[in-house]
């Protein structure tokens, strides 16, 4: 039988990428826009895996759905791992745009010699009907560069540099973002030990 999962987010940039990433697998994703699901999630958990878990716990409804979550972020190795988990909240502003927490990043890094190393982490939890969890984490590493490059993707993509690549997160085609990125490797890592099949057709 075709797994289905609801997505636990409204980042409709998240819903493309994890489509993007599961479809060779017979899966069928839903949103909660679809059922009419609104969930405002406090996010105060000390590790993306509790955050993870919290987003997946909040729209798991007694058992409804399948729910698959993640919790993501930017760690900066000359912050100390900062922003890390707090990284859609590093300006307290909730009117802040990606743009406004990018500029930001690029202050507090002045002080700090190149290259910025850094890497994106994220965790994928799915919290299946019965109330089972896995998880699985991914990362990708590279570096913050002090320009903005390329208009794909969200969030810090534009000033960070992908390893062994000359391109941004932002310059790279979605589809390779979607091969390359810490959420397919979580993504994939979860597909491997739920053993999903491809797609026939
Ligand atoms: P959350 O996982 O929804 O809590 O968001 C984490 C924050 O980390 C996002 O709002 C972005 O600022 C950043 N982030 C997570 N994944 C990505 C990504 O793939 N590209 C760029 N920024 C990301």
């Amino acid at each position: 039988m075709t797994a289905s999962f609801l997505l636990a987010t409204s980042n409709q940039h998240k819903v493309l990428e994890f489509k993007s990433i599961f479809s060779p697998y017979d899966v069928v994703l839903h949103t909660p826009t679809e059922f009419g699901i609104l969930s405002d999630v406090e996010e105060n958990g000390s590790t993306y895996y509790e955050n993870a878990y919290l987003k997946a716990q909040s729209y798991w409804q007694g058992g409804k759905f399948s729910v698959l979550a993640d919790d993501s972020g930017l760690e900066v190795e000359a912050l100390d791992g900062a922003p890390g988990i707090q990284s859609n909240r590093l300006l307290p502003d909730p009117n802040a745009t990606s743009t406004d927490r990018c500029l930001y990043l690029l202050e507090l890094l002045k002080p700090y010699p190149q290259p910025w190393r850094a890497a994106f982490h994220c965790e994928v939890v799915l919290l299946d009907r019965q109330g089972r969890l896995k998880h699985s984490h991914g990362i990708c590493s590279g570096q913050i560069i002090p320009e903005f490059r390329g208009k794909n993707g969200f969030g810090y993509d534009p000033i960070f540099l992908v390893d062994s690549s000359d391109q941004t997160m932002a310059e790279l085609e979605p589809s390779v973002k979607n091969q390359i990125s810490h959420r397919a490797k979580a993504v994939l890592g979860m597909i491997s030990q739920l053993k999903l099949p491809l797609r026939q057709d």
